[in-house]
């Protein structure tokens, strides 16, 4: 046996999962086909430090996400990475909104959220003076993160506790074997190696189900298919980065396929709208951000923000959500799963690891230490 773990990608839940499980002693290694760390959705987001607030009570996005906000400011402060504790407001802008603004003060109170309380117009107005709103819920606990930073750190400590790293690497099949698995890998030379290991950890992100399928699962039957779903982002000119103090979010949609085109700001200062949601029908990394999205974004951000003008915003960037599929809409959880069930003891699938992941990481990574 190579080694006792491999796990396939090095976003932000495979860096968590090696520093976690090579603590414990055990060997591993990282396969990953970029040349480094967090290339793909773990670099492409907002990263806001979410709370808690939206998902169904008991879900694995709601317990995880409550846990890993802890999990995350403790790591910050630890490790030194640069973060703030900047707080958000959820906003009604119309009376329409109102009930939905307290029904989601009371699913984030069901879900264990700290810090989140209802908050005056006079309050609201004094903090946030470009902000039209009708009533506001704010919650401290949502920050933001340097999240390359976050995932150096993690990178760096799992090293030291002697993960090996693969970059530019690409797993392309996997087989059982008598003790666990053999993984046939394509190295940066285009040539192919294997590699033995006990476990396998599949983090990885916008191809988890391409992963499963390579292990010999049935994806459309276990429900594991993927379908990916954009997110654009258009920033404020700096002239207008002063114009809001905290994070800014409207009321999301029903099916929580994103939060609404929101405001956020990164540690730079820079004030970004987005992301919106826009389901492909390609599998294709496709990160453009077109131009044509301008009025849209203007006119869903202009609600909140009167006093904004369409010049005032740019496309940005873009990252692409590995969502499962749902066909009719419906809330899908994290898929956290060790699948002796389908007769592959010791492969744990991490499968359809959205928002919030980034904020889940290190909750995510003792979720899977439990499994092992
Ligand atoms: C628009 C957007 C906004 C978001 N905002 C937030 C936010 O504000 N807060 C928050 O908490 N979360 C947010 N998220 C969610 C968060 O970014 C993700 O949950 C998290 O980054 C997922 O990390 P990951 O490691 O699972 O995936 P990834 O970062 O995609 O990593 C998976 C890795 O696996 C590798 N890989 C895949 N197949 C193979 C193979 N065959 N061989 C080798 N390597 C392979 C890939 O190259 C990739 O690097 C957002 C997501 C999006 C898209």
């Amino acid at each position: 046996m190579d080694y006792d773990f491999v796990i396939i990608g090095a976003g932000v839940i495979g860096l968590a999962c090696a520093e976690k499980i090579s603590k414990l002693g055990h060997s591993c290694l990282v396969i990953e086909r970029n040349p480094g760390f967090g290339w793909e959705t773990s670099s492409r987001n907002s990263e806001v430090i979410h709370a808690g607030i939206y998902y169904p009570q008991n879900s694995l996005k709601a317990k995880l996400c409550v846990s890993g906000n802890r999990s995350i400011y403790e790591w910050c402060v630890k490790y030194d990475i640069p973060h703030r504790r900047i707080g958000k407001f959820i906003i009604a802008v119309d009376e329409n909104e109102e009930f939905e603004v307290e029904q989601i003060f009371e699913n984030a109170k069901r879900n264990g959220v700290d810090g989140i309380r209802k908050v005056s117009l006079f309050d609201f107005e004094k903090a946030e003076p470009n902000i039209k709103a009708k009533s506001a819920i704010f919650s401290k606990d949502t920050g933001i993160i340097d999240s390359h930073k976050f995932m150096a750190s993690l990178e760096e400590l799992a090293k030291k506790s002697g993960t090996d790293f693969a970059y530019k690497h690409k797993v392309v099949n996997i087989e059982k074997s008598n003790q666990g698995y053999e993984l046939e890998i394509i190295d940066p030379f285009g040539e192919n190696c294997r590699i033995s290991a006990n476990y396998i950890i599949n983090a990885a992100g916008l191809d988890c189900d391409t992963i499963s399928e390579l292990a010999g699962i049935n994806v459309d039957k276990a429900c594991y298919r993927l379908q990916y779903c954009r997110g654009h982002y258009f920033k404020l000119n700096s002239a207008k980065r002063n114009m809001v103090n905290h994070l800014i979010y409207p009321v999301p949609n029903k099916s929580l396929s994103g939060l609404g085109i929101h405001v956020t700001i990164d540690m730079a200062g820079d004030l970004k709208l987005g992301p919106d949601t826009e389901f492909l029908t390609e599998r294709t990394q496709d990160y453009t951000v077109n131009e044509h999205l301008k009025q849209k974004f203007y006119d869903a951000a202009q609600r909140y923000i009167p006093t904004l003008d369409l010049e005032d915003i740019q496309p940005d960037q873009a990252g692409i959500r590995p969502k499962l599929k749902a066909e009719k809409g419906e809330f899908r959880d994290f898929i956290i799963k060790e699948e002796s069930d389908k007769g592959l003891p010791r492969l744990i699938n991490l499968i359809g690891i959205e928002s919030p992941g980034l904020t889940a990481s290190l909750a995510i990574a003792e979720e899977v230490r439990t499994l092992i």
